[in-house]
């Protein structure tokens, strides 16, 4: 297969990151065959330094002429960096949500999974830890709260402030058939997360989902209450596949379960189109505390390009094999700074990187 992947290295650990992702999905090609082209894109602060503005329209246009894009990540430290005096519009994050929103992303994907060997840095009970979980969060990305009319205005001599939260049958069965669709790649099972108790719009994500459910006999669908998921998710977090979820309780779960994983620099992301495009990241920021040392975690980005290969390309042996050189090394001690534990072996990104490539049979 031929592959046209946009790369986006971005700022502070994300071109060391980026590198060792690319390192990973070279040795795939080698093995397996296929070619990849790579296009360098230029965004955040140092599309900031170079051309005056965090994304220009003709890097999103470059961008919309790949299959996907691959990012590490974009940001300084709001403190010192000079992007954090210019006015929002023109910082490092806007060109991120620009590009967001030029390719039309509304499905965020956020696996949260367990590795046995990480155990030690899950905050929950043993005994639950010991069961292990991996899931996968879904969170609907360019409607409900966060993109309705807002307003503050005085009321009768009292400030009253608005938000409105509105969804569309269409915005939500898009999203729906996306999670019904990971979750036939999974273990077939998807547990739609709604306060249909409450909410009118509740009530009709949970409609179109029934509906969208009947296209997919194979899969099990399962209703659960906002609040009710996010105790089970420390409770019992074994039980989930996918959590299909609207735009704030997905971003409330998804960084509720990163944190019961314990450690963000092992965690992927992938946001995505009505197509096969995809933007894939790591959950992490651009860590300005670390960059430059050669010792950040590469893992979340290698895992991102991971789904890069099972979601844009349909590679899923070849995903398959990534996921299993990450595990093999980490069953061999091998640990980057931020997730080591005694008697463990510590490496820097470059070696994490060669080791996985190495592992890729
Ligand atoms: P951060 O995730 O960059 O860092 C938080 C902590 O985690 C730091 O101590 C950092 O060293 C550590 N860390 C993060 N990723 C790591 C990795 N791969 N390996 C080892 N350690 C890692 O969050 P922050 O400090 O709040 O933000 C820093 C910058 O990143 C800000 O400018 C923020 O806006 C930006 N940011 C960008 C994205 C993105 O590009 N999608 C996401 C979040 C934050």
């Amino acid at each position: 297969m031929e592959m046209k992947i946009g790369v986006i290295k971005g700022d502070g650990i994300g071109p060391e990151i980026v590198e060792e992702a690319m390192k990973v999905l070279d040795r795939i090609a080698e093995v397996y065959g296929h070619s990849i082209s790579y296009t360098q894109l230029l965004m955040g602060g140092v599309s900031i330094d170079v051309n005056g503005v965090p994304l220009t329209d003709e890097t999103l246009e470059e961008a919309k002429g790949c299959d996907a894009v691959l990012m590490g990540s974009i940001g300084g430290d709001a403190k010192t960096s000079p992007w954090y005096q210019l006015e929002p519009s023109k910082r490092p994050e806007a060109g991120l949500l620009a590009l967001r929103k030029g390719l039309n992303l509304f499905a965020n994907l956020r696996p949260a999974m367990l590795y046995p060997e990480l155990k030690g840095a899950c905050p929950l009970k043993e005994e639950i830890a010991d069961r292990g979980f991996d899931m996968m969060i879904m969170r609907e990305l360019t409607g409900g709260l966060y993109f309705g009319k807002r307003s503050t205005q005085t009321e009768n001599g009292v400030t009253v402030a608005r938000d409105e939260l509105t969804y569309s049958e269409d915005e939500i069965r898009r999203i729906a058939r996306r999670g019904f669709d990971i979750a036939m790649k999974r273990r077939k099972k998807v547990t739609s997360v709604d306060k249909a108790n409450v909410l009118d719009s509740s009530r009709l994500w949970r409609k179109v989902t029934e509906e969208v459910a009947a296209d997919y006999p194979e899969v099990q669908l399962e209703n659960m209450l906002v609040d009710n998921c996010a105790m089970q998710l420390v409770k019992d977090p074994a039980q989930f596949d996918v959590i299909l979820t609207e735009n704030m309780f997905g971003d409330i779960l998804s960084d509720e379960a990163s944190m019961v994983t314990g450690s963000i620099g092992m965690l992927p992301s992938a946001s995505l189109n009505e197509t096969k495009f995809g933007l894939y990241e790591p959950s992490g920021g651009s860590a300005p505390d670390i960059a430059g040392k050669g010792i950040a975690n590469p893992i979340a980005t290698i895992l991102s390009a991971a789904m890069m290969l099972r979601f844009s390309f349909d590679l899923d042996r070849e995903a398959d094999a990534v996921e299993a050189a990450v595990s093999e090394v980490l069953k061999e001690g091998y640990r980057t700074i931020d997730i080591m534990s005694e008697g463990m072996n510590q490496i820097g990104t470059k070696e994490m990187g060669d080791l996985i490539s190495s592992h890729i049979r």
